[in-house]
This record gives C-alpha cells, sequence and structure tokens, in this order.
C-alpha cells in the first residue's frame, strides 16, 4: 500500500484499510509470546491464568488473546462480562475467567458465551443457579474471599454462610478459589503473607465442608515474580500475571526476567515549518521560539492518550535522537522542536513508545511525566490508535 505521504511502508491495517494518519500501536507477537514462554519456565510446573482485561493492557484484547491462546495458557482473565463476551466473539476458545464486574442481569450472556465468572455475593450464587436450574445446565464458577484488599470477594467472616448457600445450588460447580493480593508490589510486606494464611485457613474449611476447589490462585506479576509461596503447589497451582506478559515489571523493580517491550507506539511527521525567535506555539502560547526554529506537527494528542501534562516536558525520537515536546499537547495534535535533526521531512517515522536507533522510551518515563503509572500510560491509549499485530 503507497501512502500518499511517503510514509514508511505501514504493515497491513487490521481494522482501518487507509493509513490516512501514520498514528499507531505495534503489537510484536513475538515479544508477547516470548514474555509468555519466559513466565511459564519460571514457574514451571504451575500453569498460567493470562489477564487481558482493559484491552489487554492497552495492546489489544483480541490478538493478544490469539497470541497468548496460539503459545498455551490455561486460561485467559478479563475484568468485565463485556470483555469476555468480545473476546468469544471474535472466536478465542480457551477458557475465560470474569474477575469482577457486575453480574446482576449479566447471566444469560455469561451462559450463552460459555464465560467461568467469579463469585462472591449470596445474591450472585442463587441468580446464578437460578438460571442454569431454569435451563436445566451446571457451570463452573471461581470463588474470591477477600483476604485483606477490602474489595470483591466473601468476607471471612461470612464464608460459612456462603459454603451453604453454594451446596444449595448443585448447578454451581466451584472449580477454583482466588484472592487478591494488595501490596504483592512491596517486598516483605507483612500483610501478604497474612494474605496468604487467611486464604489457606479458608480453603482448609471448604474442604471439611467437601468443596475442593481444584484450581487456587492470587498471584498477580508481583508474586509470580517474587513470591514462591504464592505457586507452592499445595495450596495454590495456578497464577495470575497480566502486566509481565506486556514487558511490564513493577514499579522500580529490577528486570529479573528478561522480558520484552510488547507495545511501541509510533507515528509521523505530517507537517513541517520554520519559526522566528519570539514566535510562540499551541494553544496559551506557552513555548515562545528563542532562536529560528524548525517544528514539526505529529497527529497524536491527548485523545489518543498522548497526555497533556507532556506539554513542553515529554519527548519523543526522530532519526534515533530524542526531541522535544514544545508548547500543550492538544487533544489530536502535537509539536516538536526539530531544528537540531537534519534533514528532517514530512512522512518521517517517529517513536512515542519504543526503540528507534540506539534510543528507548518506556512507558515509566511517561508516566513520570504524568505522575502515573506505565499501566495507566499503556490503559489509556485511545481507542481511535490502530494496534497493528507485528511478525
Ligand atoms: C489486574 C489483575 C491481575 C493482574 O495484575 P498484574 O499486576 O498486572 O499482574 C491479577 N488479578 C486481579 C484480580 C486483577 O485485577
Amino acid at each position: 500500500m503507497t501512502s500518499p505521504l511517503n510514509f514508511p511502508t505501514l504493515p497491513k491495517r487490521r481494522a482501518l484499510d487507509l493509513p490516512i494518519r501514520p498514528t499507531r500501536a505495534e503489537i510484536s507477537a513475538s515479544a508477547l509470546l516470548h514474555n509468555l514462554e519466559q513466565l511459564k519456565h519460571w514457574v514451571l510446573p504451575t500453569p498460567i491464568l493470562a489477564v487481558v482485561k482493559a484491552n489487554a493492557y492497552g495492546h489489544g484484547a483480541i490478538d493478544v488473546a490469539r497470541t497468548l491462546e496460539a503459545g498455551g495458557i490455561w486460561g485467559l482473565a478479563v475484568a468485565l462480562v463485556e470483555e469476555g463476551v468480545e473476546l468469544r466473539r471474535a472466536g478465542i476458545k480457551a477458557k475465560i475467567i470474569v474477575m469482577g464486574g457486575a453480574y446482576e442481569g449479566a447471566w444469560p450472556q455469561i451462559v450463552e458465551h460459555d464465560l467461568t465468572p467469579t463469585l462472591f455475593r449470596k445474591e450472585h450464587l442463587q441468580s446464578c443457579g437460578q438460571l442454569l436450574r431454569s435451563l436445566g445446565r451446571q457451570a463452573e464458577i471461581h470463588v474470591k474471599v477477600d483476604t485483606g484488599m477490602g474489595r470483591n470477594g466473601v468476607a471471612l467472616a461470612e464464608l460459612e454462610a456462603f459454603a451453604v448457600e453454594l451446596k444449595a445450588w448443585p448447578e454451581l460447580h466451584m472449580e477454583g478459589l482466588c484472592t487478591h493480593l494488595a501490596c504483592a508490589e512491596q517486598v516483605g510486606a507483612a500483610l501478604t503473607l497474612l494474605q496468604l494464611q487467611r486464604f489457606e485457613k479458608a480453603f482448609r474449611y471448604l474442604e471439611q465442608l467437601g468443596i475442593n476447589p481444584a484450581w487456587r490462585h492470587t498471584a498477580n506479576t508481583a508474586a509470580t515474580l517474587s513470591l514462591p509461596e504464592a505457586r507452592d503447589g499445595r495450596i495454590f497451582n495456578l497464577v495470575r500475571p497480566g502486566g509481565a506478559l506486556y514487558g511490564l515489571f513493577p514499579k522500580g523493580w529490577p528486570h529479573t526476567l528478561p522480558l520484552r517491550r510488547v507495545l511501541s507506539w509510533k507515528t509521523g511527521i505530517t507537517h513541517l515549518k520554520w519559526l522566528s525567535p519570539g514566535d510562540s506555539v499551541s494553544y496559551d502560547a506557552t513555548w515562545k521560539a528563542e532562536r529560528k526554529t524548525h517544528v514539526a506537527t505529529l497527529p497524536v494528542g491527548y485523545a489518543d492518550g498522548f497526555g497533556r501534562e507532556y506539554s513542553n516536558k515529554g519527548e519523543v525520537l526522530l532519526d534515533g535522537k530524542r526531541v522535544k515536546i514544545i508548547g500543550r499537547v492538544a487533544m489530536d495534535f502535537c509539536l516538536v522542536d526539530v531544528t537540531d535533526v537534519e534533514a528532517v521531512s514530512v512522512g518521517d517515522e517517529v517513536v512515542l513508545l519504543g526503540e528507534q536507533g540506539a534510543e528507548c522510551l518506556d512507558a515509566d518515563g511517561l508516566a513520570e511525566l504524568s505522575n502515573s503509572l506505565h499501566y495507566e500510560v499503556l490503559c489509556s491509549i485511545g481507542a481511535r490508535v490502530p494496534r497493528l499485530l507485528v511478525e
């Protein structure tokens, strides 16, 4: 496909037919599979429940799920029923665990699309059980206990009443028990060990009542990387990482595994002009030229998740060099000072996140500018940025 503006040839787009705008996120299938292999090896023989919620952390849930499914996983985890439905509609056959979301009214969709919900309210048991009973069907469920996160999950004090209710619904086959750790990123946190102990107690208690969930899981990325107790094979026999699959370590952690970045965010120059000293750029004229300045327009803005906080602070890569964002980042565009780069032309590729030449920009760097988290930077990449699976 030739572009009217002489952009570097784009990989074939899936969702869009025309390379009208060069802004895109490239998703490396080989990096994703590499990370999966690294994790599999790390936790052997524990299988992996791969977290692909929030559009696979902004990477594009369908392509990521297809790639992971081909790479071999125990199952996929999403946060919402609608995320699970999206994957089923795209033909994903793997087991899909819905970790949270709002279930009331969603049971028919859960059953129709063969999603495995995580239940933690007596009302969940009743309404799900009733629907299954009326259909003459059974379904697998996971149960979440709250061991210290204080969010979703059966409170331990209510576990007995929950278990009694569960036994009243033979339609519900409890195949999994899980909990979520609040402080796994803080190495040695007392709460983490307390949560594991509470979980074991809950598991043993259910066992006494004749409830024997085959799969028990708690480990997110941080616990998967640092806490062998959370995949001991005795209590815990499944891990549930998200970030590490995408090459993300907990903030500030050493990179103990050679994980690779999966997403590279790129655009191209769509306009160039020379400014004179004293000229200003963009809204509120927050930047003024002090010298004769070559300014490039990039077609990416805060509507794409390229934050307004990057105004006058952020950097992008052009010709393997860092160049500065000048003036306010707007909804659809931002500007960069390219005076020090030779022979710049419209159509030149610009990297917002990822590598170019010897230089590299990562999501941690962008997160610092906006006082947020690498996860948030990636999740915020806008819906109108096409995700292109490469390799
Ligand atoms: C998001 C999430 C995970 C994965 O967390 P990472 O830190 O990205 O590995 C695991 N479990 C639950 C319940 C989650 O919401």
